[in-house]
């Protein structure tokens, strides 16, 4: 078998490139290879399913917008009975004195991208929210609107059920090895024995998107990183609670009629996963979650935490951020990698980007070129500084 495009992993980002290649008119034939697909284990059916304007850098904003305007029409784009749930809740990131310089530097980025973001001293955010302490908090930065979560698996079946009628072949087996000649990736390998001839190969292989680089002999410091969240009940309930991010990291919203909280890993001990363990760490949230709730909105002192559950961060260890394009030696060879928590709401803007690049030569609607990998070949970090 040939094909034009072969594209490893099949969940948000990969669904979100075939996508956009068929909008963007491209003829050529695509395999899309996915070796798990349930999804019980992808990054996209694990998430938080959250999306920010809150981000320290332009690109990853602009990202962000992309991904907004595509929530607010749909309908237009997927037909009439398309909903993934989205709730503009807003996310409230909190500060104290030391982080105050790093929040106002990330509000003026967002301001000047039209973010409608408010920043307020912490009297302001208690008259806000009433419910909120503001112990050791000097300003937070509150989106009104724009900002929010979603259902991650609504979404994915929206792209997927979309490329049922777009010509993709998909292909259920687990990519174990790229074949190469010289600059150019030539096909991949299936643990089914067969072999794909491939024009372009693209990695949309996630947390495991470092081996997958690897295969072709490519370097790329993405590595799977444990995440947990923990689901929890208690009596009050906050209409108006945005995605609230402690300055500890901790990060609480509401998810329904319970809540669900995570964050602050702690850095010792936060290398890569084990890509088979989801287990839960629940001293984590005994021990150091629940205690900041506690502080932060004193309400959570009594609280019935019921269950959880573990993911894996698509981690790129050089900055934390996407590396997008093709690999600057061997042209053929794309990289959608390395979101590191926020690849959701990025998807679908990176798959028009991708798209736009092999159909036209070039980004038109949102420019990636700061993703690329040269500045991974350099070691030259470009690094996000709002990671939750
Ligand atoms: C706990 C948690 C919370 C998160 N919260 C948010 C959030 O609130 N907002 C946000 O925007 N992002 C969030 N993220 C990050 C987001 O989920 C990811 O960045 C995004 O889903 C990455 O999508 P992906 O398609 O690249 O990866 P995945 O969803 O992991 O998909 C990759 C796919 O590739 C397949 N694959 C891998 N290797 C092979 C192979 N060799 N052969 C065949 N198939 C292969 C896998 O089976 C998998 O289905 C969160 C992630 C986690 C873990």
């Amino acid at each position: 078998m040939r094909y034009d495009i072969v594209i490893i992993g099949g969940a948000i980002v990969g669904s979100s490139i075939a996508y956009y290649l068929r909008e963007e008119g491209f003829s050529g034939s695509i395999a899309l290879i996915e070796r798990d697909p349930q999804f019980a284990h992808a990054a996209t059916t694990l998430s938080c399913a959250s999306i920010r304007q809150q981000f320290s850098i332009p690109e990853n904003i602009r990202l962000s917008q992309f991904t907004l305007k595509l929530f607010r029409r749909l309908t237009e784009e997927f037909g009439a009975d398309a909903d993934i749930g989205f709730r503009e809740g807003g996310y409230l990131i909190l500060a104290g004195e030391n982080g105050l310089p790093i929040l106002k530097a990330n509000h003026d980025a967002q301001m000047a991208e039209g973010a409608d973001i408010v920043l307020e001293d912490a009297d302001a955010l208690v008259r806000r929210f009433p419910w909120l302490s503001a112990e050791g908090i000097t300003a937070g930065a509150y989106g009104r609107t724009g900002e929010g979560w979603f259902d991650a698996h609504a979404m994915l079946m929206l792209f997927r059920k979309a490329l049922r009628s777009k010509k993709i072949d998909f292909i259920t087996a687990d990519v174990t090895g790229i074949e190469r000649q010289g600059d150019r990736a030539t096909s991949v390998s299936l643990d089914n024995g067969e072999t794909l001839e491939a024009g372009t190969v693209i990695n949309a292989a996630g947390p495991n998107a470092g081996k997958v680089a690897a295969m072709a002999g490519l370097v790329l410091p993405v590595e799977p990183r444990k995440r947990n969240v923990f689901v929890f009940e208690a009596r009050e309930k906050y209409a108006d609670m945005p995605l609230l991010v402690d300055p500890s990291g901790i990060y609480v919203r509401p998810e329904g009629s319970v809540y669900i909280t995570g964050g602050a890993e702690p850095e010792e001990g936060d290398g890569p996963a084990d890509p088979a363990d989801f287990e839960p760490d629940w001293p984590l949230f005994e021990e150091v979650i629940w205690p900041v709730l506690a502080t932060r909105i004193p309400a959570f002192e009594a609280i019935k935490p019921t269950r959880a559950w573990a993911g894996h961060y698509d981690y790129n260890t050089l900055d934390q951020n996407a590396v997008i394009g093709p690999h600057p030696h061997v042209g053929n060879f794309l990289f959608a990698n390395g979101f590191s928590g926020h690849g959701l709401q990025q998807a679908p803007a990176v798959g028009k980007a991708l798209a736009e690049l092999i159909v036209h030569g070039g980004y038109r609607t949102v420019d990636c070129s700061a993703f690329g990998y040269g500045r991974v070949a350099e070691g030259r970090a470009f690094r996000e500084l709002n990671v939750i």
